[in-house]
């Protein structure tokens, strides 16, 4: 069995090490989805673009660890955001998520990535008769938010469960397939990229100099899309929490299963993408101060994955885990870094929906640089409010989890 993640078998593009000073308009640190992502939409803009990445996208990326469901279903729940949000920014933050599919799908087009992008029906299974009900209220919110959700009977899925809302449409791709095509297409471009230069500093505002542990870049502009922010302003802290989940790709009867990926409601939850043989199943997340050995987090999945979903002859192809990085009114934080800073930018906090969140980053922090109107920025921005109703919601969430946090017996 392979330790590292089934994306991880695909060759990174070579890139050199930035040596001495270089000068150029924006600097971006990072070149995960959000950065690479950023940095192709200025490109093609006309920008001239510097990506420092710190490693090796294929290595050191939390995009090599993702199971790459591109979905408007978020890791918050609707009847949740609506209560943080109201209608209007609950409608809007969907709308994001589908602008971003449409996004990625046409840079595919456009670049002809083959990254083996497929529309698939996304499925919020009910294991319970409660979390049918749930589902139900959240696929009535969705239609009555414009965004079309069906009910799906249990007979239709080949084991115990209570029916599940649909989300027709939504997508999957091999992520670093698409990073890689990303990056060429940035690259032939213009654009400038440099592996294993780690950004340690950045001074100055409207003419900036990043300092890494190989060179400098100077530049008119600079975008954070370290995953989590490598500097930060102190109350960036109050505003994250951080999970890990831990995922499996196995080898499946064909059939086993209908294609597509899925969600349930358990807490902690569990997600899969099913495509004929191949399974990728993950979940058993938990806040990454508690202390719990991965090999039971990997037990209790194969256990979920033999009792719940019925599959007791499959193969194990491939383990892995990674990081969720939170924000705890359960949308990222894009936009200007702080009030201080004019050409200062971050992305960050994408939760378990960061390959949606990371292309919204790139299209609102690339329309900031280019000094275009964003319908998104307002909602985004680093600097919103946090609002009641969030650390309302946020600390019912906490204590559910905590009641259900996979404690270790012997800590
Ligand atoms: C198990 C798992 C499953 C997931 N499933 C999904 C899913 O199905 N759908 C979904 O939408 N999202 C999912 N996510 C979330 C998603 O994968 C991430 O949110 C997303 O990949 C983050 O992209 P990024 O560009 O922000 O960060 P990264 O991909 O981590 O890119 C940041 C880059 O910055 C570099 N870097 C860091 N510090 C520095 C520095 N100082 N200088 C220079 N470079 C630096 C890093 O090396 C890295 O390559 C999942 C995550 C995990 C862990």
């Amino acid at each position: 069995m392979n330790i590292q993640s089934t994306w991880q078998e695909v060759s990174a593009i070579s890139a050199p090490t930035l040596e001495g000073s270089t000068q150029t308009e924006v600097i971006i640190i990072g070149g995960g989805i959000a950065g690479i992502t950023t940095a192709y939409l200025l490109a093609k803009a006309g920008k001239k673009v510097v990506v420092v990445e710190k490693g090796n996208t294929h290595d050191s990326s939390v995009t090599a660890y993702t199971t790459a469901f591109l979905t408007h279903s978020l890791d918050t729940d609707l009847v949740d955001l609506k209560k943080i949000f109201g209608t209007r920014d609950t409608k809007k933050i969907l709308q994001s998520h589908e602008d971003a599919i449409d996004l990625v799908e046409k840079i595919i087009k456009d670049e002809h990535i083959e990254c083996g992008f497929v529309k698939a029906p996304h499925y919020s299974i009910a294991l319970s008769q409660s979390g049918a009900e749930d589902f139900k209220k959240e696929k009535d919110l969705s239609n009555q938010l414009g965004f079309t959700a069906t009910w799906k009977e249990s007979s239709f899925f080949p084991f115990q469960n209570y029916g599940a809302m649909v989300l027709d449409k939504q997508a999957m791709f091999h992520p670093l397939k698409y990073i890689n095509g990303v990056r060429a297409a940035f690259e032939k471009m213009g654009g400038t990229y440099f592996d294993n230069t780690e950004a340690k500093a950045i001074e100055g505002d409207i003419r900036a100099t990043v300092t890494t542990n190989h060179g400098t870049v100077t530049g008119n502009a600079v975008v954070i899309a370290t995953y989590n922010t490598f500097i930060q302003p102190w109350w960036y802290i109050f505003k994250k929490g951080m999970y890990k989940s831990y995922v499996y790709e196995l080898t499946i009867p064909k059939g086993s299963i209908p294609d597509g990926m899925y969600e349930d409601e358990e807490n902690p939850y569990h997600y899969f993408r099913v495509e004929g043989e191949r399974m990728i199943v993950g979940g058993e997340d938990h806040r990454i101060e508690i202390k719990f050995d991965p090999e039971n987090a990997y037990s209790r999945l194969r256990k979920y994955v033999e009792e719940k979903l019925g599959i007791v002859d499959y193969k194990i192809v491939h383990k892995w885990s990674g990081p969720i990085l939170e924000q705890v009114d359960g949308i990222p934080l894009i936009g200007l870094y702080s009030g201080s800073y004019k050409n200062r930018y971050v992305e960050t906090a994408f939760s378990g929906n960061g390959m949606t969140n990371g292309t919204i980053a790139a299209m609102v922090v690339s329309d900031l640089i280019l000094g275009k109107k964003n319908t998104y920025a307002q909602l985004y921005s680093p600097s919103r409010r946090i609002r009641l109703m969030a650390i309302l919601v946020k600390s019912r969430d906490y204590i559910q989890e905590f009641f259900n946090a996979p404690f270790d017996k012997k800590n």
